[in-house]
């Protein structure tokens, strides 16, 4: 295993990257539902919404919502009568989420601090496990994606909604430039951070394309893997199967 990994367009030791990621999160936390709104023009929204229907919570499922910040998959999934764990290693996102969960009278879901590369949840405990703009932050993705594959129940089914690239030509180039001058200059105006903002642009660059991404669901156990791109993979699902 290498010794150092990405951190947008840096390379650093291996044991400062979740540290790094964590003061990333914890600057955003308080800006971040706003910023999602103003970065993506409320296109996160439609993301969200297109993934959870991927999804399809049950009710009485056990369904784990890994990074799952400040709850936005998790409240979509929340009507369907799911049982959901939201699980994040960032105390102040969680903390935005317990209250907007207070704020909406929701009072069943679980909220736990956590590490996807080491989960404290028993084998075979849930249904679906997704993970929505979370892996990409993650310094050990495939310990990662091993700990969903441990976690979900023989049947389970795995969901990640993630950036990627996207192919269409034209479209690329202007992304590029909107994302590298543009969203830094909203995170300094909006939440006086260019800095964590242009993290989360450069850590889109550097992670695996969606082939790549793909094999390495495959190679965590999964199967009947299934990559969906939306914007010509702008974004991407990823889901696969434990069995
Ligand atoms: N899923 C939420 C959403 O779609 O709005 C939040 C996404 S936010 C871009 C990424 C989240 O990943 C942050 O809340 C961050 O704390 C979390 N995260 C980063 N590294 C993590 C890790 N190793 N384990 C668990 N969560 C992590």
């Amino acid at each position: 295993m290498s010794d150092t990994v990405s951190f947008g367009y840096e390379d650093i030791a291996r044991e400062e990257k979740t540290a790094r990621v964590g003061k990333v999160f914890s600057n955003v936390a308080s800006k971040y539902d706003l910023m999602n709104d103003a970065m993506s023009g409320g296109l996160h929204r439609v993301w969200k919404d297109r993934f959870v229907r991927r999804v399809k919570p049950q009710a009485g499922e056990h369904i784990l919502d890994m990074a799952g910040g400040t709850g936005d998959i998790a409240f979509r999934m929340e009507p369907s009568g799911a049982i959901i764990t939201v699980a994040d290693i960032n105390p102040e996102m969680l903390a935005v989420g317990v209250e907007r969960a207070a704020q909406r009278g929701l009072d069943e879901m679980v909220w736990s601090e956590a590490n996807a590369e080491k989960l404290s949840f028993p084998d075979k405990f849930f249904d679906a496990y997704t993970i929505a703009f979370g892996i990409r932050n993650v310094t050990d993705i495939p310990a990662a994606l091993r700990e969903a594959h441990r976690v979900l129940k023989r049947g389970g089914r795995f969901y990640c909604l993630e950036f990627s690239t996207t192919q269409w030509p034209g479209f690329a180039q202007v992304y590029d430039a909107y994302s590298h001058h543009l969203v830094p200059k909203l995170g300094q105006l909006l939440a006086n951070d260019a800095d964590s903002y242009r993290y989360l642009i450069e850590s889109i660059r550097r992670f695996p394309e969606m082939p790549v991404f793909e094999k390495m669901i495959q190679d965590a156990g999964f199967v009947r893997t299934r990559v969906e791109p939306l914007l010509g993979g702008l974004v991407a699902i990823h889901s696969g199967w434990k069995i």
